[in-house]
């Protein structure tokens, strides 16, 4: 490789998956936000991949935790460990002179602005920039947020759905529900407690999710097996569930993101109603990838609604083109106070 690589980076710091582009590189790291600790010396044992495969594995001295909540900054000091972490094992010789711009939800609040900041600062950053989720996204798949054409997107992560509409380089409107890809995983929990008297472990009801699960009826309902712990014998057992029985279990948290699409778009100005007819909605995040989820929003808002291309990875790919060119999208970047 010739010249000097610089080592400015963007992080998407999503409650589920971290994602870090390097200037001039790209995506060098895509693991999930989890961690996992010595309770006593608090000391990080093992942090994304590594720590995913000890969920609901560990001893008692070990815990796993996802250090982001909601897309907040749930636990700073982990959140703040596991990122240090993560640049660590991206780039040895991080200099403390570098940039960061991290993405954070939109409708964060300033002192939750702030925390991601500090932990941007004390992983070694002298310059901090910030962008909302949805223009990130935005951005990320190529659409042109600083013409006067309304787009809305829909990015559904692991703790928070939000709906933005952008228009003029600004978020417009937008609503954010912490209803996401974390609800649907836990319905899915729920349902096998109530329904099958069996407790499976989150990883099996997220992989479960991720294989049958649906927002619209499938051509070809298929049958899953499923080990868990029975709830009154409390010995292994397993049962069998259709994707029918699934598609039902997720049906409240798939209502919730569709009635909050629709009071987004009962919320848009009508000039903007009218770009967003034209142009259609598009889904990123994880939770796009759900069967039919794109299909059931069509039939409730009557709208082309559109899957992002890699959609996991939109948010990184919109905040590493800012990083790539900061004076170009300055008018994207969050003016936040400091403090
Ligand atoms: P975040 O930005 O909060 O980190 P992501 O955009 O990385 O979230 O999305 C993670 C969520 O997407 C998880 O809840 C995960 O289960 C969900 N997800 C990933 N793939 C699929 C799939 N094929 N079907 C349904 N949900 C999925
Ligand atoms: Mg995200």
């Amino acid at each position: 490789m010739l010249g000097v690589l610089s080592n400015d980076i963007a992080v998407d710091l999503g409650t589920a998956n971290t994602l870090i582009w390097m200037k001039g590189k790209g995506i060098v790291l895509n693991e999930p936000s989890i961690v996992a600790f010595d309770r006593t010396t608090k000391k990080i044992v093992a942090i994304g991949r590594e720590a995913q495969a000890m969920i609901g594995k560990t001893h008692k001295d070990i815990r796993t935790i996802r250090p982001l909540k909601d897309g907040v900054i749930a636990d700073f000091e982990i959140a703040e460990g596991m990122l240090r972490a993560f640049i660590r094992k991206i780039s040895s010789s991080w200099q403390p002179s570098r940039r960061i711009v991290v993405c954070v939800p939109s409708g964060i609040t300033e002192v939750e602005k702030r925390a991601v900041r500090d932990s941007a600062e004390h992983a070694g950053a002298k310059e901090v920039h910030l962008i909302a989720e949805p223009m990130a996204a935005a951005i990320g798949i190529g659409l042109d947020v600083e013409a006067p054409v309304g787009n809305m997107i829909i990015d559904i992560g692991g703790g928070t759905t939000e709906i933005a509409v952008i228009a003029l380089a600004g978020i417009v409107n937008d609503e954010s529900i912490r209803i996401a890809g974390d609800e649907m995983t836990n319905a899915i929990l729920q349902f096998f407690k109530k329904n099958h008297n069996i407790l499976i472990g989150e990883p099996t009801a997220q992989g479960i999710k991720h294989e049958v699960g649906a927002a619209m009826p499938l051509d070809e309902e298929v049958q899953v097996e499923v080990r868990g712990r029975d709830l009154v014998a409390g010995v292994p057992r397993m049962t069998t569930v259709t994707s029918s029985e699934i598609r039902e279990a997720l049906s409240e948290p798939i209502l919730a993101i569709v009635d909050a699409v629709k009071l987004s778009l009962e919320r848009t100005p009508p000039e903007l109603s009218a770009d967003i007819l034209d142009r259609g909605i598009m889904l990123t995040g994880g939770g796009a990838l759900l069967r039919g989820l794109d299909e059931r929003l069509r039939r409730e808002t009557s709208l082309p609604v559109f899957v992002a291309e890699d959609p996991l990875t939109a948010v990184v790919r919109g905040t590493g083109k800012v990083l790539e060119n900061l004076n170009q999208y300055s008018q994207v970047l969050i003016k936040s106070r400091r403090y």
